[in-house]
């Protein structure tokens, strides 16, 4: 496994692979990596002949009251997980190397951008769209791999790839959770054993709502409401929000009578939190 940290060596070591027909698979990360990270690590090396990881944690979409200084920095550990499970290429630039001195120009990110996730943190997805645009044209891979935790920037980054005709195949992948349903998150890390079990409260709201729709509950604000009062009788303390939501626009719907994506965002203590799932009717 070669770690590169230079965008020109990136580039000629992957446009290397392409021409010579490999199908080059990328996973962008921030680092601080779990089990979900290695899965898309692991969907890579099924579908790819080399793999290439990214782990940068992009200042451009941090807000400036949020954690980007104390973002949880694993690099050795990182690499060495990385390197056990075959991969090929660490991609990890510095700060400088992607946002030189002078650098001025952002994507604006598509329409879906605009609620949830673009409404609570504004600027995020600008810094998402930028830095992923960035990456793609660093890294030109056959094929990126994102996780379905981050719901609506999967959504993000297809459609920005669909508008700007990235040559990309954006693959979704589903979350990983701990035993008791916890999404995975580099920023569990965070929690205190009593913030851990109040943490599950996401989880348990995403439950709730699947169980009182397969009770017959199909009123999407009802089950709104029913999300709200489990987060905060489960010990979240402070909701950004609790939605039922189409799953390809993120338009609210009315009734469920299809598949629709509730999601969430919740603070505790000191942490935000998100996840999300698909409600089946
Ligand atoms: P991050 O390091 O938080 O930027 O995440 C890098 C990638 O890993 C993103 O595509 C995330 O959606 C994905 N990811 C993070 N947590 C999980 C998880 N629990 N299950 C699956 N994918 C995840």
């Amino acid at each position: 496994m070669r770690i590169l940290t230079c965008c020109s060596e990136a580039y000629a070591q992957v446009d290397h692979l392409r021409r010579q027909g490999a199908r080059v698979g990328f996973v962008p990360t921030m680092g601080a990596l779990h089990e979900g990270h290695l899965s898309l690590v692991r969907r890579s090396r099924e579908d790819c002949d080399a793999t290439v990881v990214s782990i940068f944690v992009n200042p451009t979409q941090f807000g400036p009251h949020e954690d980007f200084s104390r973002y949880p920095r694993t690099f050795e550990s990182d690499c060495a997980a990385l390197r056990d499970l075959g991969v090929d290429f660490v991609f990890a630039p510095s700060a400088e190397e992607l946002y030189p001195a002078g650098f001025s120009t952002y994507v604006q990110p598509p329409k879906v951008a605009e609620r949830l996730e673009g409404k609570c943190r504004p600027g995020h997805f600008r810094g998402v769209a930028t830095v992923v645009l960035k990456l793609f044209h660093i890294i030109p891979a056959t094929a990126a791999y994102f996780g379905q935790k981050d719901y609506q920037q999967l959504l993000v980054i297809q459609h920005m790839v669909d508008d700007l005709n990235v040559p990309i195949r954006v693959v979704g992948c589903p979350i990983v959770r701990e035993p008791d349903g916890l999404a995975m998150s580099s920023r569990n890390r965070y929690l205190s054993q009593a913030e851990r079990e109040a943490a599950l409260s996401l989880w348990k709201a995403l439950t709730a709502a699947q169980s009182a729709l397969s009770s017959g509950q199909r009123d999407a604000r009802e089950l709104e409401q029913l999300m709200q009062t489990t987060l905060y009788t489960q010990g979240a303390d402070r909701i950004d929000y609790a939605v039922v939501a189409d799953p390809a626009s993120l338009e609210p719907v009315s009734q469920v009578d299809r598949p629709a994506i509730a999601l969430v965002a919740a603070h505790v203590g000191k942490t935000r939190l998100i996840d999300n799932l698909l409600l089946q009717p």
